[in-house]
């Protein structure tokens, strides 16, 4: 089957850090498989922007070397690759520096009025001095927009600084906050599941559902992320976006209508009714961790603070934690959110575990009947799977098997799936922000996190040891089981 692809209008996108690890790993290849298809007009042009003085040859070998391994993975891509290159642009430029700014300018408005997207892949440091720039050279004007890119402050406070500084050049519904767990497949069918059938939002509420898990497991350590990684940490660089986020997609009222602000409203009251964790119940309600020397994917790694360099970094690497909504739909049913790197396995899962049957009818020969579970697969093999109580099939008596209706989409649909920042680019260009993050939701994030993060810089202890290769520290272990439930496993 082959993907029903509408062509976006024609556009200049220009990536700011267009040399950098995020443009040549997610944002060119996502654009090139978008061009490959036929989505993206022939008179379209994509700019990298860095400080490397770069010829526009130079750059198009670059991102070739880059793209290399999309079209290994896809021969059916090559014969684009060419065309794909000769769209791509490079221009010098500090951005901090006024110099090749005002060339920079008339470059782009010489081609008249046409979609401008202007994508901060760069440090966030480097954000206010684009967007006063954009600004001072009227490239900020009609319908350009403005993508950045996380992490939006590492508080509430230095996210209102990031937010005022781009939101004194773009209006809010020019500015795209991009957090790519909401281009995922999944999280669009979890949109589908809820509110285009009528089998689930009946129960989707305290009365039918006992708790929901939200699990990012990473198996990768730093990489070559130590920098930024130890000035902030899993509570801010997973749980703060990724993983509230996707509490929201859960936890919000069905909006009107699939319409940006009606969806982000809903989002917005999930992220204003979270019960504040403070330094009183923080002990109780969160557990981090930070890796220990161990094994991952089948080799020895190193620890946290090897790969570091430093021993007295007190970083989380992991957190568990337990999160309330305090409203009329949620109340008394927690949602345990766990993130962390060196972890068992790389998978990133929702899950709703159901109540059980208030009355079992059968004889204790035919096994427990055990509780309903919907778990939603974002990362690897992208799926969902219903886990139901069904007659164990043949003869023999009766007795029950929990299986899983399996809903793998590769398989299942036989498409390419386009990953979350092709979609995500591709609506950035339509002007559609529903999978974007407005001002006030990132900020009524941190409103919840903050006084997590002063909870614990409160507290001398460390973050609690666990070796690279398991689940994290056994205190998150502690967390769920406390409560009389499990983390959920595959067969579970
Ligand atoms: P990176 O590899 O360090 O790239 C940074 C880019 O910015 C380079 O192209 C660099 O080129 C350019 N740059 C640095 N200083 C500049 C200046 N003064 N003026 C103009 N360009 C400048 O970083 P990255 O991993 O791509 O990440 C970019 C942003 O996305 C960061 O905020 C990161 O946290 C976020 N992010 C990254 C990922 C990921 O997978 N990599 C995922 C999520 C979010 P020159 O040095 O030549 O100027």
């Amino acid at each position: 089957m082959t993907a029903k692809t509408v062509p976006v209008d024609t556009f200049d996108l220009v990536i700011f850090g267009g040399t950098g690890d995020l443009a040549l790993r997610k944002l060119l290849p996502g654009l090139f498989r978008r061009y490959a298809i036929g989505q993206i007009p022939e008179d379209s042009r994509i700019i990298g922007v860095a400080r490397d003085p770069l010829s526009d040859q130079a750059y198009r070998e670059r991102v070739g070397q880059a793209l290399a391994a999309v079209v290994q993975a896809d021969a059916s891509l090559q014969p684009r690759l060419a065309a794909f290159l000769d769209r791509l642009g490079y221009r010098a430029l500090d951005a901090t520096k006024d110099a090749g700014w005002h060339e920079f300018a008339d470059q782009l408005l010489a081609q008249g009025e046409r979609i401008r997207v202007f994508y901060l892949s760069t440090s966030p440091g480097l954000f206010v001095a684009i967007c006063n720039r954009l600004q001072a050279h009227g490239l900020n004007r009609g319908s350009a927009r403005v993508v950045i890119e996380k992490p939006i402050g590492k508080d509430s406070a230095s996210a209102a600084v990031i937010n005022d500084a781009v939101g004194s050049a773009f209006s809010e519904s020019r500015i795209f906050r991009i957090d790519h767990y909401l281009g995922k497949e999944t999280v669009q069918n979890l949109m589908a599941l809820r509110f285009a059938n009528i089998l689930f939002e009946p129960l989707w509420n305290s009365n039918y559902i006992d708790h929901v898990q939200i699990t990012v497991a990473e198996t990768v350590g730093l990489e070559k992320r130590a920098g930024y990684y130890d000035t902030s940490g899993a509570l801010r660089d997973m749980v703060q976006n990724h993983l509230l986020q996707l509490l929201c997609m859960v936890a919000m009222e069905p909006p009107a209508a699939m319409e940006a602000d009606a969806v982000r409203d809903e989002k917005l009251k999930v992220l204003r009714a979270l019960r504040p964790i403070g330094a009183e119940e923080a002990a109780q309600m969160t557990v981090r961790g930070q890796y220990r020397a161990g094994a991952s994917n089948g080799r020895a790694v190193p620890g946290y603070l090897d790969e570091l360099g430093r021993n007295d970094s007190r970083i989380e690497t992991f957190v568990a934690l337990k999160a309330e909504v305090d409203n009329w739909r949620w109340a008394g049913v927690p949602f345990y959110l766990r993130t962390g790197k060196r972890l068992a396995e790389r998978v990133s899962e929702i899950v709703i575990a159901f109540r059980p049957v208030p009355h079992s009818i059968f004889e204790p020969s035919a096994g427990p009947v055990v509780a309903n579970k919907l778990v939603m697969r974002l990362q690897p093999d992208e799926g969902v799977k219903l886990w139901l109580m069904i007659k164990d099939p043949g003869p023999g008596g009766l007795r029950l098997q929990h299986v899983p209706l399996d809903m793998s989409f590769a398989e299942a649909f036989g498409v390419h799936q386009p990953e979350a920042y092709e979609r995500l680019l591709m609506d950035v260009v339509r002007g559609n922000p529903t999978l974007f993050m407005r001002r006030d939701e990132v900020e009524a994030a941190w409103n919840w996190i903050d006084p997590i993060l002063a909870a614990w810089e409160g507290v001398r202890d460390a973050p609690k040891p666990y070796t690279a290769g398991s689940w994290g520290p056994s205190a998150a272990v502690a967390l769920i089981e406390r409560d009389g439930r499990t983390w959920h496993e595959d067969s579970a």
